[in-house]
């Protein structure tokens, strides 16, 4: 490790171990018993059921080790179980696990707030609510921006991803699985094309799939009718898809000429995951409200909104919360997984996994062009966000996405003990989330999986 300011010290050893076939026996009667009782509605990436985890592996019922590239979609950047974070879990666990902040409040919270308020971009006077999940952090965001504005109209993107709540359904693009059916939606909410480099007409012109944007915006909502702009600075369940240089500045400026609250939802990308603090601080973005969960408490349930004051202020006495919102356990988790963050220097090792994964991945792509089966249309993201979009090799110019073979790989990728999620509005994207802890070689031999799958079916 190159990049680690102090050394991390691993429980479980760092290694794919199988010791039956997968899934094995033991996990297949668990998958009995939860086809007999858990709603089928709801899916999972493996056959496999996990029992412990640690750094960058995660250990299944049947005593395998399998190599975790997915972190649980972006979350577990700390590790699944980490030493500093289950202690504080432990310790707070052992003292108050709730009052309810509405009632009883307590240190944590303001501590969780103090810090998100300096971490965020922008060095403005910010305040900061704590909820749950991602979509309550984005529902809230929106309620806050139409109250701050006194406007309804809402804007989001192509290939969005924002949740899976009514409002948050509205503001999410595909269809299949997270809306079909499940309507009447939000309404007054627009949705505006995305900067999509490999696929829109603008290409690495930001500024003028921007500027053409800000035309569709003004011309059929009205800039004053419009409350907020929101995006992911890099798309997450989308398909990784990286706006093109100068798209994000160029919205944010206008939103800021016209009174637009600007809302970064950072909830995948954020905290350490591509390479810096935020998705944003990579062009300088300074976001009105930023949306936070995943990542932010190392595996516990907790989601922020963090904003200028005045917005935030705007908002009446008693018109934000919940129950649970901002946890006393939720909290400490938090507090503990940014301090490893920040003694780890974990954005440093989003870039040193970026350099491995990239330079793995491209020659991948060589030496399938090589023979003649260019299947990797593009691969693109930042830090330890990088995917591999899939195309069909017989017209690579024609860019027709391959979701077949991407659920292929994937699967092959998991029967070898290799975690690797997928992911694009197409279905053609496999997505690179891994643990910001994982060790160099753990991560090489996920990623000489991840080539050997490709090479074999492509
Ligand atoms: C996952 C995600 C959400 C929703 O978060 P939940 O905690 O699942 O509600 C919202 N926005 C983005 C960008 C996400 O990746």
């Amino acid at each position: 490790m190159t990049t680690a300011t102090t050394p991390i010290v691993y429980r479980l050893p760092q290694e794919r171990r199988l010791v039956t076939e997968l899934p094995g026996p033991r996990s297949r009667e668990l998958q009995e018993r939860r086809n007999a009782h858990v709603a089928a509605g709801i899916s999972s990436t493996l056959g496999t059921y996990a029992v412990d985890g640690d750094g960058g592996v995660l250990v299944d019922v049947d005593g395998n080790s399998l190599i975790d590239l997915g972190s649980g979609i972006a979350v577990t950047s700390v590790g699944s179980a980490n030493p500093a974070v289950s202690a504080a879990v432990a310790d707070q666990a052992s003292h108050l696990i709730h009052t309810c902040f509405m009632v009883a409040p307590y240190e944590g919270y303001v501590a969780v707030a103090e810090k998100l308020n300096a971490m965020t971009p922008g060095d403005h006077d910010k305040r900061t609510a704590l909820f749950n999940s991602g979509a309550e952090a984005v529902e809230n965001a929106v309620k806050i921006a139409r109250l701050a504005t006194g406007r309804s109209a809402v804007v989001c993107f192509d290939h969005a991803y924002h949740g899976r709540t009514n409002l948050t359904m509205a503001l999410t693009a595909k269809n299949m699985p997270y809306k079909h059916d499940f309507g009447p939606f939000a309404p007054d909410v627009y949705r505006m094309p995305m900067s999509y480099p490999y696929r829109d007409a603008f290409g690495a012109d930001g500024v003028a799939a921007a500027r053409q944007v800000i035309s569709t915006m003004s011309v059929q909502i009205g800039a004053d009718s419009l409350a907020a702009v929101v995006i992911e600075p890099i798309q997450g369940e989308g398909g990784f898809i990286v706006p093109a240089p100068g798209f994000l500045p160029t919205l944010a400026a206008w939103c800021r000429e016209n009174g637009v609250v600007f809302i970064a939802d950072e909830v995948q990308a954020g905290f350490a995951r591509t390479g810096t603090w935020f998705a944003s601080d990579d062009e300088g973005v300074v976001p009105d409200l930023v949306t936070m969960a995943k990542g932010i408490a190392g595996g516990m349930p907790l989601s922020a909104v963090t904003g200028r004051a005045g917005l935030m202020d705007a908002v009446h006495t008693g018109g934000l919360g919940g129950t649970y919102g901002g946890n006393p356990v939720a909290c400490a988790a938090a507090l503990a997984a940014i301090e490893q963050m920040e003694t780890h220097d974990l954005p440093a090792r989003a870039r040193h996994i970026e350099e491995i994964t990239v330079g793995e991945l491209s020659a991948v792509a060589d030496q399938l062009a090589g023979q003649g089966k260019p299947v990797i249309g593009e691969i693109r993201g930042r830090g330890a966000m990088i995917a591999v979009e899939f195309v069909d090799a017989t017209d690579p110019a024609a860019k027709i996405p391959d979701a077949a073979l991407t659920k292929a790989i994937a699967a092959e990728c998991a029967s070898q003990g290799v975690i690797v999620l997928t992911c694009g509005t197409y279905g053609n994207v496999i997505r690179l989330l891994p643990p910001l802890v994982i060790g160099d070689d753990l991560l090489r031999e996920g990623l000489g999986v991840l080539r050997d799958a490709i090479l074999k079916l492509a």
